[in-house]
């Protein structure tokens, strides 16, 4: 695995990284900088109709922090949008081909936004944004005033790979930080519906295709070549 890089994680929720948790550890581990970048403040996340928004994501931001840190994460990048009203539109695009020219990734990890089934519109506009700001940062023409801003450049990352993905072309072995990804995820526990996480439960995040496989890798879509392997 390559070292010294800089990685960016977009999703779309304070508990996606799970779904690439073990990869994020993993190039943490091996010298890489990861910073993640998550879309929302995950209010909606629960059934307790005495709960608050406010409430909700305040725990939420908690439990991220906790999972960050366990993981390694450099820096958070919270968007502040509110949950499930992501929109494939032209401000969540602005910002995020801002975040990629200012923090200028060399590998990105989003979400699939062609999954099939997939029934959160979150993760699929999440994707669709990231996976433009990550290949058209490089062209200046795209959002233009931003590159009067100090510290924007344009930058098109050298690696994009999609997790929770429906065709995997890229298979990452995370046995060896398998138990990390389980204390990371451990952090989530507002969002298991008895409060407590099972092994079982981190598994059918990890591999959805495969829930059962007893063998503990993240499938990805790698979307484009190039001279950086995770
Ligand atoms: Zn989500």
């Amino acid at each position: 695995m390559f070292q010294g890089k800089r990685v960016m994680v977009c999703t779309a929720h304070p508990d996606d990284e799970i779904f690439c948790s073990g990869t994020i550890a993993k190039m943490v581990n091996n010298g890489n900088e990861v910073l993640l970048v998550v879309g929302t403040e995950g209010e909606k996340g629960s059934h307790d109709p005495t709960a608050t928004p406010e409430g909700i994501a305040a725990l939420r931001r908690t439990e991220l922090e906790t999972a960050a840190a366990r993981l390694g994460v450099s820096s958070v990048i919270r968007l502040h949008y509110h949950d499930g009203e992501l929109q494939y539109a032209a401000d969540l695009k602005e910002v995020l081909f801002r975040i990629v020219r200012t923090h200028r990734p060399d590998v990105v990890l989003t979400f699939d936004p062609w999954k099939r089934y997939e029934l959160h519109s979150d993760h699929r506009t999440i994707g669709f944004a990231m996976i433009e700001a990550a290949h058209l940062g490089a062209n200046c023409w795209y959002y233009h005033e931003q590159m009067k801003d100090p510290g924007v450049a344009c930058h098109k990352s050298r690696e994009l790979y999609l997790f929770n993905c429906d065709e995997p072309n890229y298979y990452v072995d995370i046995s060896d930080v398998w138990e990390q990804k389980l204390h990371a995820a451990s952090a989530h526990c507002s969002q298991f519906g008895d409060k407590k996480l099972t092994e079982n439960d981190v598994r059918r995040l990890t591999n959805r295709l495969n829930p059962n496989d007893q063998i503990t890798i993240e499938p990805m879509h790698k979307m484009w070549q190039s001279d950086l392997y995770l």
